[in-house]
């Protein structure tokens, strides 16, 4: 596949342009800095693809707004009355002061109580919050692929977390390992299920073709509608690539 990269200015946006054998041009907005890049058909040329990304520079710029939105929102303080999401339901943090064990729990259905030691700073907060989101995450996955292994017919040799920033899953087919950002914690559960369901169709199909979506449509019909679930849900990244 012959592919042709080069950066291109577009009013005053810089553009990474890569030309490949698709059908349709793509614009993508990638977190942190709302980098923008375009694939493009071979034979497009450069003045088509800059009026293309002229047509969206609207769209674009709204993308970069929400990762400045994006940035701040990552950027907690840890504190008492703060939002933070769990499942696709935003809560209430209410930071208590305790000398156990630290700890998080659910209240109420609308608070998330995070007992830290007295004196705890604010990363040792963040820290004690992301462990529980990666159990939380982690208890999930058995129960998932006990019903989506047969009904993909794949047996997935491991699921890893970890925080990824440009994508909500990966695998690497020759070893039947899938890795899902931790993210996922925080979206909808179908959202989580859409990702991994994806993930275990690319240890068939690697490429987001035909055969690719004619897999996901038998196995997973609703999927589309999960994944505008993902991206609609609150803080999301618009057009992360998965
Ligand atoms: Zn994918």
């Amino acid at each position: 596949m012959i592919t042709d990269n080069f950066t291109m200015e577009v009013s005053g946006l810089s553009v990474d342009v890569v030309r490949k054998d698709i059908k349709n041009l793509h614009v993508s907005v990638y977190p942190p800095n709302g980098r923008v890049r375009v694939a493009a058909p071979q034979q497009l040329d450069d003045e088509a693809i800059r009026l293309a990304v002229i047509s969206r520079l609207g769209w674009i710029r709204r993308q970069q707004k929400g990762f400045d939105y994006q940035t701040r929102q990552s950027q907690r303080e840890m504190v008492t009355g703060e939002s933070h999401y769990y499942q696709g339901r935003r809560y209430l943090l209410d930071v208590v002061a305790h000398d156990g064990r630290p700890s998080v729990r659910i209240v109420n259905n609308t608070r998330m109580e995070l007992r830290v030691r007295p004196g705890a700073t604010r990363d040792d907060r963040e820290k004690v919050l992301l462990q529980w989101y990666r159990r939380r995450l982690r208890e999930q996955i058995p129960l998932l692929l006990k019903k989506w292994e047969p009904k993909v017919g794949v047996e997935v040799a491991e699921v890893r977390i970890k925080k990824m920033k440009t994508r909500w899953g990966t695998c690497n087919r020759e070893a039947r390992r899938i890795w899902l950002n931790l993210e996922l914690i925080k979206k909808p559960a179908v959202c989580l299920e859409y990702i991994l369901v994806h993930e275990m169709v690319h240890l068939f199909e690697r490429h987001h073709n035909d055969r690719f979506r004619d897999l996901m449509d038998q196995i997973m019909p609703q999927w589309r509608l999960f994944r505008e679930t993902l991206n609609r849900a609150p803080l999301a990244y618009e057009e992360w690539k998965y």
